[in-house]
């Protein structure tokens, strides 16, 4: 039984001469297709070993095609997010607006003045025209971009502590010695950087006279982090950014002030917590304001310096600036992204702020037009979450067009996401909901003709 099923498998020749499987040799390398064809008919062996059973030539084929499709079809995937999550970092957090990404589409495909002098001709330098940026929005005297937040977390610290041989320590408030997410720990980037971490206070209660006590003449920096993911609450400390500068300032100590969000405007406009803002942290004295630029700020995966040119001057020279470089392609992005806010033009460019401004009644506006010509659903209240690290628990009012499908919620969910273009939904108490907040209205479209597939393969 199991021999006659070994033999009735095809030859990788014969895989390879079916029409569906000439037709990828067409269009790729003959190798690359034969490498998946030896993959599937390896695993038509395990199927037989396993159950007996071999599958047929026809499916091991349409397999063969599936596999590379999904190689070598386009990725990252565009996906429609209809979860209500503004910054979703496993869809990439913020998305660019138009503009932004046509300055970076721009740079990626000629010739430019990156590091070179137009007026004498010679070399020039990458980082001038960035820290003037940065510098402006901040209020700061210079900046520095690099490849991520967390890139500029352990540059700085590898700069602030490589400076002297034997002092190495960095205070840190027991409360904010955090995990960030996706294994970046803030004691273990200290470690790496060949920071010595002195941690101080409670997890819950840290006062100024902590960091004082804890100063030595071996102390190069008190480190600030802001609790980006996650609230403590109740009973509860920690001071100001500027009660540490004042420490500083009389030990003098640098201080750190890590962000994360980098938010430039004030949240409370849209009836948010204040995120703290990287001017107010430049203008309270933090000698060094780093942020993320795809979080608040809205633009690409980029970490921001902020602040005074001597420490900034400090990090751009040590050695680890090179291997955390920041690209061309981001670099005009980040370029345009901050003239955006530059111009008072942020809350209508950049869509992260576009979402966060969106009126309830344009929301409940759009989840009416989906309910109504994909003809299913209701449209209730509901709330978005900013997400991505960046004013944790805070929620903003919308309306979400709710769908109880017929059968699981989840197959519903799945089939959202096999639709010709992907809409991703949040499940909650049972039912799917789509949220238009996060939908750019360029894809109401795409969300009707959705759902009307998932209606359509449910009821099958
Ligand atoms: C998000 C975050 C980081 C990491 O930033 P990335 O840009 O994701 O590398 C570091 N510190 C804080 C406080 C954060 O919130």
């Amino acid at each position: 039984m199991t021999e006659s099923s070994y033999r009735s498998l095809p030859s990788v020749d014969s895989l390879l001469q079916s029409e569906e499987v000439t037709a990828l040799v067409r269009d790729f390398s003959h190798d690359a297709v034969m490498i998946v064809a030896r993959e599937v008919l390896e695993k038509a062996r395990e199927t037989v070993k396993n159950t007996g059973n071999a599958p047929t030539t026809d499916t091991m084929i349409s397999e063969i095609v599936a596999r590379a499709d999904s190689s070598w079809g386009d990725w990252p995937k565009p996906v429609v997010n209809a979860t209500g999550v503004v910054l979703h970092t496993n869809l990439g957090r913020a998305p660019l607006n138009a503009g932004v990404a046509a300055a970076a589409a721009a740079s990626a495909s000629a010739y430019s003045d990156l590091e070179f002098d137009l007026s004498s001709g010679k070399r020039g330098s990458r980082n001038a025209h960035i820290s003037e940026l940065i510098s402006q929005v901040c209020g700061a005297e210079a900046g520095i971009a690099v490849n991520n937040n967390a890139s500029a977390v352990l540059l700085t610290l590898a700069a602030i502590t490589s400076a002297n041989s034997t002092n190495k320590e960095v205070i840190v408030s027991r409360g904010e010695a955090v995990e960030i997410g996706g294994g970046f720990r803030i004691p273990d980037v200290m470690r790496q950087s060949g920071a010595t971490l002195v941690e101080v206070g409670t997890t819950n209660r840290t006062y100024v006279s902590d960091y004082e006590a804890a100063i030595t003449p071996n102390t190069v920096a008190i480190l600030k982090v802001h609790p980006s993911n996650f609230v403590v609450e109740g009973f509860t400390h920690v001071p100001g950014l500027a009660d540490l500068v004042e420490i500083g300032k009389r030990h003098n100590v640098p201080v750190i002030n890590d962000l994360g969000s980098g938010c430039l405007i004030d949240t409370r406009k849209y009836g948010l917590d204040q995120e703290p803002q990287a001017q107010s942290s430049v203008s309270d004295g933090a000698a060094l304001t780093l942020f993320s630029g795809d979080k608040l700020l809205g633009g690409p995966q980029a970490g921001l310096i902020a602040g005074q040119k001597k420490w900034i001057d400090l990090v751009s020279k040590h050695p680890l600036a090179r291997a955390v470089r920041i690209d061309k392609i981001t670099l005009s992005a980040i370029a345009a992204t901050l003239i955006s806010y530059l111009r008072g033009a942020h809350e209508e460019e950049i869509p992260v702020w576009n979402m966060i401004s969106m009126s309830e009644s344009s929301i409940a506006h759009r989840a009416e037009l989906w309910r109504r010509e994909a003809g299913i659903g209701q449209v209730e209240r509901a709330r978005s979450a900013i997400g991505g690290g960046s004013l944790p628990g805070q929620t903003l009012p919308t309306f979400v067009l709710t769908i109880e499908p017929i059968g699981s919620v989840d197959r519903f969910a799945e089939y959202l996401r096999q639709a010709p273009i992907v809409v991703v939904a949040r499940i909650e108490n049972d039912r799917v909901l789509l949220d238009p907040r996060t939908v750019l209205v360029s894809q109401d479209d795409a969300v009707i003709e959705a759902i009307k597939f998932a209606v359509a393969q449910s009821s099958k």
